[in-house]
């Protein structure tokens, strides 16, 4: 391919969005990836896209409504790759995760939909009774008073939908460098004039480009001035256990009945899809799931679904990736997006902090990062 306008470092869903933010500018962008597209975190999240209504309990309006948004989005432009999952988790009298407080975060999120213009996409909360969930799933029934449930989407296939977003960027033959490692920048004049990268067979290459945008998700932070360098993290790892999940909702549990940190659990290629656990990985290069950090997380689930066998079954598959968090202890995971542009004139750095804010961060990124490319665009 000719020189490209941009070349983004990283194949997960904040380089793919970012190079189609690109594309929807005019410009041509070239994506290097050092393993294979979605091999990072995005590949191995538990996959929700979801609407927000997780930030209503802290009154985080302001994430609501990017999820929302950024929900919407999916929806209107991947249709076919994303669908609706129903959400249930289970309420206890006296707890924060009670029938009244869910109806609350409910009204208001009616409210915020009217007020806001935020579409209400998906059916609207609604609290179950009871005994309609109690039969179905193998939750604590001690103080159950009902349970929540909502809609988020999910996807189904992140490779499909990664390859649909990269083929709409223009993306696809020699603009797509896999097993390709990014190095350093080529600068002059205190502006970027290319990119080193390194091939799998060893031979280092330039690639010239007046833009380079790091995308490169918990590793993007160490690019500080044009190189690597190092930063925290947080390890985090979703199980595929070899037990089918007795219903088509996803389930969220605590282990403390109704409050706590929850894990989902929902129906994945014929097991259960249980996540998600976070440990500390300070200094880690690339996520490594111990033998020790599943037992914590199946003791976890254990006390979470007393009795239910679910926590015993056989590990088919560790899905893991590393975040970005503030001290590397794992609970401190980072909760800022981050768009640099600190260095020299045409590089940017994007961190991001969700699958499901990656588009809106990466369109907010290039009106920031290309202000003239954008009002042409307008
Ligand atoms: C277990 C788990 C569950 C999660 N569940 C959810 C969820 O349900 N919903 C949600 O919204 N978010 C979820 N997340 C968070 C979400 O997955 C991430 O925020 C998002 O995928 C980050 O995308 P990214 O493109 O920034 O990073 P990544 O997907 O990690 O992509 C970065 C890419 O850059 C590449 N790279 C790094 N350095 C270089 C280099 N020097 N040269 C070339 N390539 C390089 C890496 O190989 C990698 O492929 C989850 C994360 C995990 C780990």
């Amino acid at each position: 391919m000719n020189d490209p306008d941009v070349v983004i470092v990283g194949g997960g869903m904040q380089g793919a969005t970012m190079a189609l933010a690109a594309a929807r500018m005019g410009l041509r962008p070239l994506v290097v990836e050092r393993h294979r597209i979605a091999s990072g975190a995005t590949g191995n999240s538990y996959g929700f896209i979801h609407g927000g209504l997780r930030y209503l309990q802290t009154m985080d309006l302001r994430r609501w409504r990017r999820s929302r948004r950024a929900q919407s989005w999916f929806l209107d432009n991947y249709p076919g790759l994303v669908r609706p999952l129903a959400c249930v988790m289970p309420l206890y009298r006296g707890r924060m995760r009670s029938p009244a407080a869910f109806r609350l975060a409910a009204a208001m999120e009616a409210w915020l939909v009217r007020t806001t213009g935020c579409a209400q996409a998906l059916p609207a909360p609604d609290v179950l009774a009871a005994d309609e969930v109690s039969a179905d799933y193998p939750i604590p029934r001690h103080h159950l008073t009902g349970a929540a449930l909502w809609h988020d989407l999910v996807v189904p296939d992140m490779q499909a939908l990664m390859l649909a977003i990269l083929s709409d960027a223009g993306v696809t033959g020699p603009a797509l460098m896999e097993q390709t490692e990014a190095h350093d920048l080529v600068v002059r004049d205190n502006r970027v004039a290319g990119l080193r990268v390194g091939r799998a067979d060893g031979a280092i290459e330039e690639i010239a480009t007046p833009n380079v945008v790091i995308c490169a998700g918990s590793w993007s932070g160490r690019w500080q001035h044009g190189r690597e360098a190092t930063s925290a993290a947080t390890l985090a790892f979703n199980l595929l256990l070899d037990v089918p999940f007795p219903t088509d909702a996803a389930l969220a549990v605590s282990e403390l009945p109704g409050r706590g940190r929850s894990y989902f659990l929902r129906p994945h290629e014929g097991g259960t899809l249980a996540g998600t656990f976070y440990c500390p990985a300070s200094g880690a290069r690339e996520p490594d799931v111990g033998a020790e950090d599943i037992e914590a997380f199946r003791g976890a689930l254990a006390r979470a679904l007393p009795g239910s066998g679910i926590a015993d079954a056989p590990v088919r598959a560790v899905m893991a990736g590393l975040l970005p968090d503030r001290d590397g202890t794992g609970r401190s995971l980072s909760t800022s997006d981050i768009v640099s542009t600190a260095g020299p004139a045409g590089l940017c750095r994007i961190l991001g902090t969700k699958l499901t804010t990656a588009p809106l961060l990466s369109f907010e990124a290039a009106h920031k990062f290309w202000p003239t490319e954008a009002r042409r665009a307008a």
